[in-house]
């Protein structure tokens, strides 16, 4: 039997969980406040960009089974389970704002006690959480009402921007926190059409799950924190990074994803995520050395890869033109949230350098932020044209194989900052380039 399931909160992952909850035929209410995003929506357009999305959103809109609204109220005496897909911003001190939680969790008691609502209703907290946030929102939603009977859950979300569609289609594995056997039965119900594969549910308490998307997350930042520390060596000993990847990436127990060196992770959960592990576990008085060190390596790594930029081109970059290729934290995505070519961008632009970017979904969301400060190209050899250097900061696929016989043509000089090893040093010297790269030698022509 289909469900009707609202989702609260309809970003990157509200609005990829309750499409694909559509398409495999339940009904679904997408609660969001942005008037904006909720008027594209219902237009069948995704306010994001995600692969593959826009395309199941149209249909299950059309169809219906999709329906967006501002109205909570709507959602609540619709929907059993609501789905909490709310942001969860960092603080001052790095701890988790969790005000958009627990405010949603309060209204949802609000208005279940208003409409005496005593059907049961399942508050699930999809949002990244710090442990002990299930027991914040029960006593949120008991100090409202203790009459009328309101599960909680937590089911954190690992999906991946840019693969969103597919990991919410085919998860890799689904974590539900419950100790409710109803909710438990329900949740295993409406993940069933996603785990036809065999992929596991895991069940286990609301404090294990809140713990798992941390440890995840922060996990996958240890592996590429280690890559960049370690590229800093490998700079110094002369050595490539790039063999010492592949070595070592073939070795099962290590694994060939998540050590690429860069220019540090960005987006909008790592940072965020490190950041809130550490503020619980020195809370709770077991600090996470290896965590708070996978964030200071993080913050240096920009730091030494702008180092280099202003080694090569003078502490005063004014009247230097700098072309930026990539603007996303990652490929496949349009989110900027803490992306590394920010950092970049503030070191450049406060050094008075002339500064032309490119991306291909990423400029929208880069012009609400720099405005005029910036020019912005509309493909990427325009962004070259006339520059004095190009620093690539994202590694989208159109950047892999250039021309760059044409770019060497339109440049003023022919230096590359490649922050994401995109090319091969030597075949950079034999284009002509006086090319810098993450852990690798320097090559001049
Ligand atoms: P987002 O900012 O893209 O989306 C949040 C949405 O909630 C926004 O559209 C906002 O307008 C809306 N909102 C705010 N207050 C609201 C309210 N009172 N009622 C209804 N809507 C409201 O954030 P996101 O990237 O989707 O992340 C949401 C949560 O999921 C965060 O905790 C994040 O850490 C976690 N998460 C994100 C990802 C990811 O890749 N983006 C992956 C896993 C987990």
């Amino acid at each position: 039997m289909p469900h009707t399931i609202a989702i609260v909160g309809t970003g990157y992952v509200g609005l990829v969980s309750g499409t694909c909850f559509a398409e495999v035929g339940n009904t679904v209410y997408c609660v969001e406040v942005d008037a904006e995003k909720v008027s594209m929506i219902q237009a069948g357009k995704s306010p994001i960009y995600e692969p593959g999305l826009e395309i199941l959103l149209e249909r299950n809109v059309r169809e219906r089974r999709l329906i967006v609204t501002d109205d909570l109220r709507q959602a609540v005496r619709a929907c059993t389970m609501l789905f909490l897909c709310l942001p969860t911003p960092p603080n001052e001190d790095g701890s988790a704002d969790l005000h958009y939680v627990l405010e949603v969790a309060t209204e949802i008691a609000e208005i279940i006690k208003e409409e005496d609502i005593r059907d049961g209703r399942v508050i699930i907290t999809r949002s990244t959480v710090p442990v002990g946030t299930a027991a914040r929102v029960r006593s949120a939603v008991d100090a409202v009402t203790k009459d009328h009977p309101i599960a909680i859950a937590s089911n954190p979300e690992f999906l991946r921007e840019g693969f969103a569609v597919e990991d919410t289609m085919k998860p890799e594995r689904v974590v539900v926190g419950t100790g409710d056997a109803h909710v438990r039965e329900l949740l295993c119900d409406v993940y069933e059409p996603f785990l036809s594969n065999g992929n596991p549910i895991f069940i286990m308490d609301e404090k294990s799950a809140e713990v798992t998307k941390y440890a995840a997350n922060s996990f996958l930042a240890t592996k590429i924190s280690f890559m960049n520390d370690l590229s800093a060596y490998c700079e110094t000993v002369g050595v490539d990074i790039e063999n010492v990847r592949q070595g070592i990436g073939s070795d099962s127990r290590i694994g060939k994803r998540f050590i690429f060196p860069g220019v540090g992770y960005g987006g909008s959960c790592f940072p965020k995520d490190v950041k809130a592990l550490i503020h619980s576990a020195r809370e709770a008085g077991t600090p996470l050395r290896i965590v708070e060190a996978v964030e200071d390596v993080n913050i240096a790594q920009t730091e030494r890869f702008i180092g280099r930029i202003v080694k090569r081109m003078g502490e005063d970059l004014h009247n230097i033109r700098i072309a930026l290729w990539g603007l996303a934290f990652k490929p496949n995505t349009d989110d900027v949230r803490e992306a590394p070519a920010f950092r970049v961008i503030d070191a450049l632009l406060s050094r008075r350098a002339s500064i032309t970017v490119y991306d291909p979904e990423a400029v929208k969301n880069t012009s609400r932020r720099y405005g005029t400060s910036i020019h912005y190209a509309s493909n990427m050899y325009e962004c070259v044209e006339n520059s004095d250097c190009l620093v690539i900061v994202t590694e989208w696929n159109e950047f892999r194989k250039p021309d760059f016989a044409r770019m060497a043509q339109s440049m003023n000089h022919r230096i590359m900052f490649d922050g994401r090893n995109m090319y091969h040093p030597y075949d950079m010297q034999m284009e002509g380039f006086e090319y810098y790269s993450v852990g690798r030698p320097d090559v001049k022509p």
